[in-house]
């Protein structure tokens, strides 16, 4: 398959939903951390990225996530984040379902967005439940190791889903119905290797939709989809190409 025959199958194919992995933002220079050379294979997630290490010892926990928010704050949409979102508002693309925290899907313009991992946008009192919006937390970032709440002095906690940490149950009900929905799910930038994620194609395939994936490596489901073994931005600019007169 090329960028033409996936253009072809975006327009032929509709509604179309996206699920997008880490590799939607390693052109945007963020690291893929669950890869072999990636930030889990030298940290164990289950001293820095878990709940039981956040409620144990917050702060270490927020000085090794210090220079990685500020890392993803820096960090700028890609070719591919703006082509899905020019996509949505051709009418061509109706969702994006994400694995990413790292919001760049909604600063390139996505609006109709899924982060199943949640995000960097808010952090939560686990005390008290205060909610804390991302400009509040990287201010207190700037002057101490940890941020806490502003009601009761807690550490408050990032809302991205930490490892052995459940999915929001209302997001991931809504991937799971947009992937039944679709006639097409797009695969980008994902190996398809973390559950319950992984398991949206099934979900489309079963409900007689078809599948596409844009990745660079193998996936489990590259058998039973249309297959493109390329990085995300140059194939998306060129279905934008094909599709969207400029
Ligand atoms: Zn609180």
């Amino acid at each position: 398959m090329n960028a033409a025959d996936l253009a072809h199958a975006i327009r032929k194919h509709q509604p179309c939903v996206v699920l997008t992995g880490a590799g939607v933002s390693t052109e945007s220079g963020i690291p893929d951390f669950r890869s072999a050379s990636g930030i889990w294979a030298e940290f164990d997630p289950a001293e820095y990225a878990s709940l039981p290490a956040f409620r144990a010892d917050p702060e270490k926990v927020w000085r090794f996530y210090k220079p990685r928010i500020a890392m993803l704050t820096e960090a700028e949409p890609n070719a591919a984040h703006l082509a899905l979102a020019t996509l949505e508002r051709a009418g061509l693309v109706h969702a994006v379902v994400t694995q990413n925290i790292d919001l760049l899907h909604e600063r390139a313009g996505t609006r109709n967005l899924v982060e199943v991992h949640g995000s960097i946008r808010t952090a939560t009192c686990p005390a008290c439940g205060a909610s804390y919006p991302r400009d509040e937390v990287l201010l207190q970032l700037e002057a101490a190791d940890a941020p806490r709440c502003a009601r009761c002095a807690a550490v408050v906690k990032p809302d991205v889903v930490f490892f052995g940490e459940l999915l929001q149950v209302e997001a991931i009900e809504r991937a799971f119905e947009l992937a039944r929905a679709a006639a097409l799910l797009l695969v980008v930038g994902s190996a398809l290797e973390v559950y319950p994620v992984a398991a949206l194609p099934e979900e489309t395939l079963a409900a007689g939709g078809r599948v596409a994936i844009v990745n660079k490596g193998a996936t489990p489901y590259d058998d039973r989809a249309l297959k493109l073994d390329a990085s995300a931005g140059e194939v998306l600019e060129a279905v934008v190409r094909e599709l969207v007169p400029p």
